[in-house]
């Protein structure tokens, strides 16, 4: 087993090392060979130095809805890392998404990393990783097979190899839904009921705090409807974490 194991990730780094030679990496801000964003072009990805209160807006260190709208909302905080309306910003998610640079996931999730651990020294208890449980929004399952894969699953699959957390998928979309995007606030509502079930997982949803990875969101509503879904299902607490918001 070892042997093919090895032999495994030896063809990998060897694909891998073709792949780099026909298609290089170039920065994609200046087109520089070598990375995804060379040296010079990182300090224009600017990181939010705020988070915001979902439902009010208003500005706090992490991400936490506010006392006063607390019952307003099934998330009990949201992180997120960029601003959407960045242009490189933009370029790294339309590039993962829809050009399948699946290794991309790699260099977004490290900013996920980066903002938990900010955050987990703020509010989140480490020595309870036990009671943490990562999973993400998923797509549905017409729309994967049009994408080849699901970017919130890749991004929360690392991040929670990296924080050392539980990972599982605790989510499916039922049903098939029109793009958030395209609708008004209301109808985004409309649009979600019942998008989203709990897969048969009582055991590791039940009291714990529920880590849910996007890699955009937009008005949140996505967020809130699996938020209301998996406190149904029993988990503790939900906390969104996102590359960006538009
Ligand atoms: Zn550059
Ligand atoms: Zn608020």
């Amino acid at each position: 087993m070892e042997i093919i194991k090895n032999l495994k990730s030896l063809i990998c780094a060897g694909s891998k090392l073709v792949l780099d030679c026909l298609f290089p990496l170039k920065c994609l801000s200046c087109y520089k060979e070598g990375s995804w964003v060379c040296s010079e072009c990182l300090p224009k990805l600017k990181i939010n130095n705020f988070q915001y209160c979902i439902i009010c807006e208003g500005r706090n260190l992490d991400g936490r809805v506010c006392m006063a709208c607390a019952e307003k909302s099934y998330l009990n905080g949201l992180l997120v890392v960029f601003d959407y309306k960045h242009y490189l910003v933009k370029k790294l998610i339309t590039t993962f998404k829809y050009q399948k640079a699946h290794q991309l996931k790699y260099f977004l999730s490290d900013y996920l990393v980066d903002l938990l651990h900010t955050v987990f020294i703020l509010n989140l208890d480490l020595e309870k990783q036990d009671d943490m449980v990562v999973t993400f929004v998923p797509l549905h399952k017409k729309r994967l097979i049009e994408r080849g894969f699901d970017q919130a699953n890749l991004l929360s699959e690392i991040l929670a190899q990296q924080l050392n957390l539980n990972f599982t998928q605790l989510l499916v979309r039922t049903r098939y839904t029109i793009p958030q995007v395209k609708l008004s606030i209301d109808e985004r509502l409309n649009n979600l009921q019942g998008a989203f079930k709990v897969q048969d997982a009582r055991q590791s949803i039940f009291n714990k705090k529920v880590i849910l990875v996007d890699d955009v969101v937009t008005t949140g509503s996505t967020m809130q409807e699996c938020a209301r879904v998996l406190k149904l299902a029993g988990a503790a607490e939900v906390w969104g974490i996102a590359i960006a918001k538009g």
